[in-house]
C-alpha cells in the first residue's frame, strides 16, 4: 500500500492518505463488496471519499481515483448552503438610497428560497445517509463494466432489512431472497435497493452500486397568474 499516488488534499494541501477499508453491502448476485475511505491526513480537516468495489484492491482504485480527480473549487456542500440560509436570514444589508427595506427583504427572500429549492434536490451520498424504507427517490447509479464506468439515474427504493412481508408497501410474492423471522411467523424483505417502477407489474433487484440518492421532483403545475 503506498499513498505516493495521491495528490494533496484540495483545500488544505495536506497529504492524501487511504485512511479504511471495511465489508460494505452484500449486492444481489455479485456478493460482497468493500468501502474504501481516502481522506486529508491534516488534523481537523474533514475532506475525504469513499467508494465501494467488489474487491479491496477494487475499492481502493475507484476511490483513489475519486480522491485524485475530485472537484476542487466552486464545490457547494449541503453544509454550505444551511450555514448561507442561516448568514442571510439575518438580512442584514442596508437599502441604496433608492430603494426601500422591502427591496432588501424581497432579495434576501429570493436567495433563501432558491437556496432552499437546490438543497431539497441536492443528492445525498448513501454513505452519508440513507433514505426512508420504502420510500421512492431518485438514484445515481454506477456501473462497472471491463475499465470503463459509467453513471445514471433511475426510481429506486431502499429496504432497511426490517420490514416484514405483511407490513411492506410492495408484493413479495414472486421474490425469493426473502428471511424467515421465527419470531414473527412471517418473512422480512432483505436489505437492498431496487428499482420503482410506474407500470410494470414487478420491480427489479439494482445490481450495480447506488451511490447517491434525493427526493424525486414534484410534478409540473401551471403557474397561477393573479
Ligand atoms: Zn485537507
Amino acid at each position: 500500500m503506498n499513498n505516493n499516488s495521491l495528490k494533496p488534499c484540495p483545500f488544505c494541501g495536506g497529504n492524501g492518505v487511504r485512511k479504511l477499508i471495511k465489508p460494505y453491502r452484500k449486492i444481489k448476485g455479485r456478493g460482497q463488496s468493500y468501502l474504501a475511505i481516502i481522506g486529508c491526513e491534516t488534523i481537523g480537516c474533514t475532506v475525504e471519499v469513499s467508494q465501494a468495489g467488489f474487491t479491496r484492491e477494487d475499492a481502493w482504485n475507484y476511490a483513489e481515483s475519486r480522491w485524485n480527480n475530485r472537484a476542487t473549487k466552486g464545490t457547494v456542500r449541503g453544509n454550505d448552503i444551511e450555514k448561507a440560509i442561516e448568514i442571510l436570514k439575518r438580512k442584514t444589508t442596508i437599502p441604496n438610497k433608492d430603494e426601500s427595506w422591502t427591496d432588501i427583504d424581497k432579495a434576501y427572500d429570493a436567495a433563501i428560497s432558491a437556496l432552499e429549492a437546490q438543497q431539497t434536490n441536492s443528492w445525498v451520498p448513501v454513505t452519508e445517509r440513507l433514505p426512508e424504507a420504502e420510500k421512492e427517490v431518485e438514484v445515481t447509479i454506477e456501473r462497472r463494466m471491463e475499465n470503463k464506468t459509467y453513471r445514471f439515474t433511475c426510481r429506486a427504493f431502499y429496504e432497511d432489512g426490517t420490514i416484514r412481508n405483511d407490513d411492506s408497501g410492495f408484493n413479495w410474492n414472486d421474490y425469493d431472497d426473502m428471511e424467515y423471522d421465527e419470531e414473527h411467523d412471517d418473512y422480512r424483505v432483505s436489505e437492498g435497493w431496487f428499482e420503482a417502477v410506474t407500470y410494470a407489474e414487478e420491480f427489479a433487484v439494482i445490481g450495480d452500486f447506488v451511490v447517491a440518492w434525493r427526493p424525486i421532483s414534484e410534478p409540473w403545475k401551471e403557474e397561477k397568474s393573479c
